[in-house]
C-alpha cells in the first residue's frame, strides 16, 4: 500500500482541514449528495497536477478555493498535500521505490491562491509541475486519470475517440512516460529546428558584413604581415647597425691611439730636428772659426819663419863668431897678437886721472903714495889681464860671449820655435777639426733636413690618417645618430619591441658583411615603409577587433549550428526509437489487456466477446500551455491531419445478443463494459492506487456483487478509493469515511462504521 493519505484545505467544499487515512486496501467515502464526496476525488486529480479546469468541474482556478459560505469567510488559497509511502519494497523487477527519489516518504503538495499563481512542492520543496508529472508518471500514476474514474465517467473510456482511448491505455500501461519523453523530445525537436533556423538566419544576416570585414582583414593581415616582414628586417638591420656601430667605436678608438701616440712622438721628433736644423743652420761661426784658425796658423806659421829666418842669422853668426873665436884663438896662440883693448887703457886711464885729480893740491905724501899704489894695481892688473897667457883674451871673450849670446838666442829661438810649432800643430789640428766640424755640421744638416723632410712626411701621413679617422668618427657619430633617430621611429610605427628585439639580436654575432649590403637593406626598408604607409594599417586595431567578434559571433553560430544538427539527429532518432518501444510495448500491452478484457467482460456478462483492436489514424500534434506557461502534455487535436497514429476502438460482443458497438449498449451494459475495460487495464499493470467514483451507480444488485469481487480481486494489487452510495461496494472496505455538510457548508470528513454508512449513504 502506497497511499497514505490525503490532507485537504481550502478546496473547494473544504473549507478548513481535512484529512484522510487509507490505512486499508479500499476505502470507501459515503455520504449524501451535494456533501462534497467528488470534490475529493478531485482533490486527487488536483494534487496530481491535472490541468483541465473542466474534468474539476470548474471555470476558472478561483472555482477550486473554498468559496465562503454565509457564515464563513472564503479562502485565499487551496492546498491538497497527497502522502506516500516510498520505503523500498519488493516488486517484479527486484525491491524498488515507488518513486525514483531517495525518501521513504514522499508528499505531494499543490497549493493555489486567488490570484491564480500555482506551486508544488515535493517534500517541502517548490518544484516544477513537470518534475511532479515525470515523477508519477514513472511511478504509474497518469496524468490521464485513467486510475481516476470520477463521477458519471465510468464510460468516458467508451464514449472517448480511439486517440483519447490510445492515451488512457498507454498511461494505464505506464508508457506515458515514453509519451512524455516522446514529446518532450518532439518539442525539443521542434525548439531546436526553431534555433536552427534563427542560428542560420542570423548567420545569413552577418555573412556580407563578416566577408566585407574578411576583405579589410586581408589587406590588414597583409599589412600586417608586411609589418612583420618591416620588423624583421629593421630588427636585423638595428642590430647590424649596432655591431657595426660598436666595431668602429672600437676600431676607430684602437686605431687612433697609436696614431695620436705616434704623431706625439713624430711632433716631438720634428720639433727636435727642426731645432737641430735651425741650430745648424745658424751655426755659421764655423767658418769664422775656420778663418780665424787659417789666420793663426798663418801668424803662427809666419812667426816660424821669421824665427827661422832669424836662427839661421844666428847660426851664420854663430859660425862666424866660432870662426873667429877659432882664428883668435889661433892668434892667441902664436901670442903676440895680444891686444889691450882701448877702452881697458882709457878706462884704466881714467881711472888713474880720476885718482890723481882727487888729490888735487894736496900735499900729502900718503894720498899720493895711495895714488901710485892703487896705480900700480891698476896697471898690474891691466898687464896681468893682458898678460898673454892661455887665457882667452878679451876680444876672445867678448867673441866667446857673444857666441854665448848668440847660442843662447839660438836656443830661445829653437824653443820658440818649439812652441810655435806646437802651436803650428795645435792650431793645424784646431783648423782641421773646425774644418771636420763644418764638414760634419754640413753633413748633420743635411741628413737633418732629410730627417725632417721624412718627419713631416710621416706627420703629414698621420695627419692623414687622423683626418681620416675624424671622419670616419664623424660619420660614425652621424651613424650612431641616425640609428637612434631610426630606432624611435620605428618603435614609433611597430612597437617598442622592436628596439628590444634589435638589442638581443646584436648577440646573434652575424659574419660581418659588406656594408653596402646594410645601405642596401636600409632602401628596401624605405620602400617597405612607403608601402606599409599606402596599405593604411592605422584604425585596424577596431576594424580586427570587430573582425574578431563577428567572426567568433559566425564560428560560434556555426559551431550551434552543427550542434543544432546534431542534436536535431540525436533527437530524431531517440524520437524514432521511443515510437519503436512505443508502438511495441503498446501492442504488446493491448494484447495483455484483451485478455483481461475478454475475461471481465465475460465474468460481467456471463460470456460474449470483447477486445481492443487497433485502427490507423492521422494526427496533428499542437501544444498547449497552462497559465504557468508549461506545456500541457498530451493533448492531441485533429485540425490537420499530419502523422499516422494507432487509436484504439473496442469491439464488443454481447453473449445472446447480436449487438456489435458500443452506441447499441444500455447505460448498465456501458457501465459494465468499461468497468470491465477499467479494471482489465488496472489488472495488466496496476497503479498504485485506482479512485472510482460511483463507478457501481448504474448497477443492480446481481451486478454489484460481481462488481465487488472484481473490486476485492483489484483490490489485492492495487490500493483502492471507492466513492459509493452501493451498499455491497461500501461492505467490501476496509475504512469508511462519511462526507457531511455541515452547518456552514462546508463539507466535514469522519471515520464511519459501516452501518453508519449505510446511514450517512441515505
Ligand atoms: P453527489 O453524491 O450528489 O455526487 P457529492 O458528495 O459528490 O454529491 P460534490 O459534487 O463533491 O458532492 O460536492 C458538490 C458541492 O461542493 C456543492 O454543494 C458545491 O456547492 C460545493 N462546492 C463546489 N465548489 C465549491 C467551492 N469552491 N466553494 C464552496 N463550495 C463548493
Amino acid at each position: 500500500m502506497y497511499l497514505k493519505s490525503l490532507e485537504i484545505s481550502g478546496f473547494k467544499s473544504f473549507a478548513g482541514k481535512a484529512s484522510l487515512s487509507f490505512t486499508a486496501p479500499i476505502t470507501s467515502i459515503v455520504g449524501p449528495n451535494g456533501s462534497g464526496k467528488s470534490n475529493v476525488a478531485e482533490a486527487f486529480r488536483y494534487v496530481l497536477g491535472e490541468q483541465s479546469m473542466k474534468s474539476m468541474r470548474g471555470r476558472r482556478t478561483e472555482d477550486l478555493i473554498w468559496n465562503g459560505s454565509r457564515s464563513t469567510p472564503k479562502s485565499n488559497r487551496a492546498s491538497v498535500k497527497l502522502r506516500f509511502d516510498n520505503t523500498p519494497h519488493e516488486t517484479e523487477a527486484g525491491v524498488r521505490r515507488l518513486f525514483d527519489i531517495d525518501f521513504d516518504e514522499v508528499i505531494i503538495e499543490r497549493i493555489i491562491h486567488r490570484d491564480a499563481s500555482s506551486e508544488y512542492q515535493l517534500n517541502g520543496s517548490p518544484v516544477r509541475l513537470k518534475d511532479i508529472i515525470e515523477l508519477l508518471a514513472a511511478a504509474h500514476i497518469g496524468a490521464s486519470g485513467h486510475h481516476i474514474i470520477s463521477q458519471g465517467e465510468a464510460d468516458r473510456v467508451l464514449s472517448v475517440n480511439t486517440r483519447e482511448r490510445r492515451g488512457m491505455i498507454e498511461d494505464a500501461l505506464g508508457l506515458k512516460i515514453y509519451q512524455y519523453k516522446k514529446e518532450e523530445s518532439e518539442r525539443k525537436l521542434e525548439k531546436t529546428r526553431e534555433n536552427l533556423e534563427k542560428a542560420e538566419g542570423l548567420r545569413r544576416e552577418i555573412k556580407p558584413h563578416l566577408m566585407f570585414l574578411s576583405k579589410q582583414v586581408q589587406k590588414i593581415e597583409k599589412a600586417q604581415e608586411l609589418a612583420n616582414e618591416l620588423a624583421e628586417k629593421l630588427i636585423e638591420y638595428f642590430a647590424r647597425e649596432h655591431v657595426h656601430i660598436e666595431r668602429e667605436r672600437t676600431a676607430l678608438s684602437t686605431e687612433k691611439k697609436p696614431l695620436e701616440d705616434r704623431m706625439h712622438t713624430v711632433e716631438k721628433e720634428l720639433t727636435h730636428a727642426r731645432k737641430e736644423l735651425e741650430r745648424l743652420e745658424t751655426k755659421d761661426t764655423t767658418s769664422d772659426d775656420l778663418l780665424k784658425a787659417e789666420e793663426e796658423l798663418r801668424t803662427v806659421r809666419k812667426e816660424k819663419d821669421t824665427i827661422t829666418e832669424e836662427t839661421g842669422c844666428i847660426e851664420g853668426e854663430i859660425v862666424a863668431t866660432k870662426r873667429q873665436l877659432e882664428r883668435e884663438a889661433e892668434r892667441r896662440a902664436k901670442g903676440d897678437l895680444r891686444t889691450v883693448p882701448w877702452s881697458a887703457v882709457s878706462e884704466l886711464h881714467a881711472s888713474v886721472l880720476k885718482d890723481i885729480e882727487s888729490l888735487g893740491s894736496s900735499e900729502d905724501v900718503g894720498a899720493f903714495k895711495r895714488i901710485v899704489a892703487t896705480f900700480k894695481e891698476k896697471l898690474t892688473a891691466l898687464i896681468e889681464r893682458f898678460r898673454g897667457d892661455d887665457t882667452p883674451h878679451a876680444e876672445e871673450k867678448e867673441l866667446e860671449s857673444t857666441l854665448k849670446k848668440l847660442m843662447a838666442q839660438k836656443e830661445t829661438l829653437l824653443s820658440n820655435r818649439n812652441s810655435i810649432e806646437a802651436r803650428e800643430a795645435s792650431l793645424s789640428d784646431t783648423y782641421k777639426k773646425v774644418q771636420k766640424t763644418i764638414e760634419d755640421d754640413k753633413d748633420s744638416g743635411r741628413e737633418m733636413e732629410r730627417t725632417v723632410f721624412a718627419l713631416s712626411g710621416v706627420q703629414q701621413d698621420i695627419r692623414l690618417s687622423l683626418q681620416t679617422l675624424s671622419a670616419r668618427e664623424d660619420a660614425l657619430k652621424a651613424e650612431t645618430e641616425e640609428w637612434k633617430r631610426d630606432i624611435g621611429e620605428a618603435s614609433a610605427l611597430l612597437g617598442t619591441r622592436i628596439a628590444y628585439e634589435a638589442q638581443v639580436a646584436t648577440f646573434r654575432n652575424e659574419p660581418v658583411e659588406d656594408r653596402h649590403e646594410q645601405h642596401e637593406r636600409k632602401r628596401l626598408i624605405e620602400r617597405m615603409k612607403i608601402r606599409l604607409e599606402e596599405s593604411g594599417l592605422g584604425g585596424s586595431d577596431d576594424l580586427m577587433k570587430e573582425y574578431k567578434e563577428v567572426g567568433d559571433r559566425d564560428a560560434f553560430l556555426e559551431r550551434e549550428i552543427a550542434d543544432l544538427y546534431a542534436s536535431a539527429d540525436s533527437l530524431e532518432g531517440l524520437i524514432k526509437e521511443l515510437n519503436t518501444t512505443l508502438s511495441l510495448e503498446f501492442e504488446r500491452g493491448v494484447e495483455k489487456i484483451n485478455t483481461e478484457f475478454q475475461t471481465f467482460f465475460s465474468l460481467m456478462f456471463g460470456g460474449g466477446e470483447a477486445e481492443l483492436a487497433l485502427v490507423k489514424e492521422k494526427v496533428k500534434k499542437e501544444i498547449m500551455y497552462d497559465e504557468d506557461g508549461e506545456p500541457i502534455l498530451s493533448p492531441e487535436t485533429d485540425n490537420e491531419d499530419t502523422e499516422p497514429m494507432l487509436g484504439v476502438e473496442i469491439k464488443v460482443a454481447l453473449p445472446r445478443k447480436k449487438i456489435r458497438g458500443l452506441e447499441m449498449l444500455s447505460g448498465g451494459e456501458r457501465a459494465l463494459t468499461s468497468i470491465a475495460l477499467i479494471f482489465a487495464m488496472s489488472q495488466v499493470n496496476p497503479p498504485p492506487f485506482v479512485i472510482l467514483d460511483e463507478t457501481d451507480a448504474a448497477l443492480d444488485e446481481a451486478n454489484s456483487k460481481r462488481y465487488g469481487d472484481m473490486i476485492e480481486n483489484l483490490a489485492k494489487r492495487t490500493q483502492l478509493i471507492l466513492i459509493t452510495h452501493n451498499r455491497e461496494t461500501m461492505s467490501r472496505a476496509g475504512v469508511l469515511y462519511g462526507v457531511t455538510m455541515d452547518a456552514h457548508a462546508a463539507s466535514q470528513l469522519l471515520s464511519v462504521s459501516f452501518t453508519e454508512a449505510i446511514a450517512v449513504a441515505k
